[in-house]
């Protein structure tokens, strides 16, 4: 049930702490037509790389090898690097093992663009790591609902692609609103379906990694900001698809400052309770999951109940 009535407080329980909240997208228009929602993210990236105030940019791309879908994290330092990454990966990805090690290797300073779990690894690590700590210069999180095990993206192949012709790209969402999804064949031929083709699956949990049914996390509580969609009624007229965009400290809030100031996007203020009722589903979901784990045991789900106000970080 979609919840209502967002205030200052209630916002905080469900989001964790923030200084100011905002709706936006690029103004870049090839980063927007080839964006996952407005392009924000990538713009961030572009700017911060273009003012030096990081040398470098973890992001996540996917391509195909052995006729599957694969991801892999790499370190953008140009431009031209950064649109390969674009679009959202509903796939396991081991951040801790690949990710991590690239970034203690690079020789700069680096923004990372990653999951609510992976923005709270880097917090713990760059708690009691001062040269870790000063490498990172902004770490941007996607909002997650969770993410699937490689196998979801295994079963829907299939059932596109049932007698395994050579596959050279799959996306997961592109265009406006909930979008669709498509996988184009090495000989050229595409398939676009709707994206709930997909996301049926993965909103009702086939696949999930069981981190993410027991997350209370949704929107990357430990981040610099935090960025996702707006599923509010009246975003799905308007024709430019945006991002929110949660600014949790002040280096947030100087990414967003220098994005506006070099007219690289449009990012205007709005009260959280805007930001908050594009989630409005989604953010009950996430938050106190100790029924769902209660629950969860009678059909042999170990869930841990997870309610601990050590993991809640406003209120630490
Ligand atoms: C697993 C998952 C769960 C999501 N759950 C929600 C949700 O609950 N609510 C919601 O509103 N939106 C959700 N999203 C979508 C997210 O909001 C959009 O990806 C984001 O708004 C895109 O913004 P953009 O257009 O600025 O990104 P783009 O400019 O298209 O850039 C996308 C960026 O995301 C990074 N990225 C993509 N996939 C991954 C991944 N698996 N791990 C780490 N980095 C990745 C890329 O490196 C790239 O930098 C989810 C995405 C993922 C991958």
């Amino acid at each position: 049930m979609a919840k209502t009535g967002w205030n200052e407080l209630t916002a905080k329980q469900y989001i964790g702490d923030f200084k100011s909240t905002y709706f936006g997208y690029s103004l870049i228009e090839s980063i927007r037509a080839n964006a996952a929602s407005g392009g924000m993210i990538s713009t961030f990236i572009i700017d911060g790389l273009r003012s030096k105030r990081f040398d470098g940019a973890l992001l996540c791309r996917s391509y195909i090898e052995n006729n599957e879908v694969k991801t892999q994290y790499y370190i953008a330092t140009q431009e031209e690097e950064i649109a390969q990454s674009q679009g959202s990966k509903y796939i396991a990805v081991r951040f801790g093992v690949d990710a991590v090690p690239l970034i203690k290797a690079f020789p700069g300073r680096v923004a990372v663009v990653c999951l609510p779990c992976e923005a709270t690894i880097l917090n713990n690590l760059r708690s009691r790591d001062e040269a870790f700590d000063k490498k990172l210069a902004l770490v941007i999180s996607l909002y997650c609902g969770h993410n699937s095990e490689k196998a979801l993206t295994e079963m829907v192949l299939r059932k596109l692609n049932p007698k395994n012709k050579p596959i050279k790209d799959y996306r997961y969402r592109f265009g406006h609103w909930r979008g669709n999804l498509k996988l184009t064949f090495e000989d050229g031929e595409e398939i676009v379906k709707p994206f709930h083709y997909f996301s049926d699956y993965q909103n009702l949990f086939f696949f999930s990694e069981t981190e993410g049914m027991q997350c209370i996390d949704q929107t990357g509580f430990h981040a610099d900001l935090s960025i996702g969609d707006i599923w509010s009624m009246d975003m799905k007229s308007n024709p430019i698809k945006h991002n929110a965009i949660i600014v949790r400290t002040d280096a947030g809030q100087a990414a967003v400052d220098s994005v506006n100031e070099h007219g690289l996007a449009n990012v205007y203020e709005v009260p959280v309770g805007r930001v908050c009722a594009g989630q409005a589903r989604s953010l009950p979901l996430h938050h106190n999951v100790n029924a769902r784990a209660w629950a969860g045991r009678r059909y042999g789900l170990k869930l841990k109940p997870n309610s601990d106000p050590n993991l809640l970080c406003w209120k630490n």
